[in-house]
């Protein structure tokens, strides 16, 4: 299955796709964590990447889309791939189905997660990530078992910094502008599954299960 998660910065598609890839065993292509790491490693891509992530911006469509093109050509998504924070505009839904229309595939179902801006900023601003591992975490729902160090690697853990107060209002602007008309754009395909992402991260992953298996036996 080729699938895209789409939802607000917060709405937990990044957990809830890491979660659906290990249970169908399918490659979660972030293009956020591509970024970070493109920028922690001082390459081209992070330098182009850094001065929009700053500021909670997106990164130009004519940057991300080869990385995602490129990504998708590799031998692990070849029965298939999530992608998760892409596409985040009109230009990258429009380029993703070229990339796919030329090998002959096209994306089976978008998951949307939906939640309300309140969920997004309290959950924003109290998430943790580790710097090593990437690993995520929750203050209120999903603690580290030590406080402030990461239960993996032991290193402290940090605010990510387009995680501050300011850039999350940025982003949902953001978000609201470019994004959320990508809802119309696959609800009118008949590909998209709407799913509430309030509640218990368990939950969520069962009603996106529930969904996907509907879609696989339609
Ligand atoms: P995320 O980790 O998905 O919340 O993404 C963090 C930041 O990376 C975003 O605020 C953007 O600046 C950038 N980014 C990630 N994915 C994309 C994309 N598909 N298009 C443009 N910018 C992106």
């Amino acid at each position: 299955m080729r699938l895209v998660f789409l939802g607000p910065p917060g709405s937990g598609k990044g957990t809830q796709a890491r979660m659906v890839g290990e249970k169908l065993g399918l490659p979660q292509i972030s293009t956020g964590d591509i970024l970070r790491e493109a920028i922690a490693r001082k390459t081209d891509l992070g330098e182009k990447a850094k001065p929009y992530m700053d500021v909670g911006e997106l990164v130009l469509d004519e940057v991300v889309l080869p990385v995602v093109e490129k990504r998708i050509m590799e031998k692990d998504c070849m029965k298939g791939f999530i992608l998760d924070g892409f596409p985040r505009t009109l230009g990258q839904a429009i380029g993703l189905e070229e990339v796919l229309q030329r090998l002959g595939c096209a994306v089976d179902a978008v998951i949307f997660i939906d939640v309300d801006d309140t969920v997004v900023v309290r959950r924003l601003s109290r998430r943790r990530v580790c710097p090593k591992c990437n690993a995520m975490y929750n203050l209120d729902t999903d603690p580290p078992k030590q406080e402030g160090l990461c239960d993996r690697c032991q290193v402290g853990l940090q605010l990510r910094s387009d995680d501050k107060p300011e850039t999350i209002e940025a982003r949902l602007l953001v978000y609201r502008k470019n994004t959320l008309p990508l809802v119309e754009y696959y609800e009118s395909r008949g590909i998209l599954k709407r799913i509430a992402g309030g509640g218990e991260i368990g939950k969520v992953f069962d009603s996106i299960l529930g969904e996907l298996s509907e879609a696989r036996s339609s």
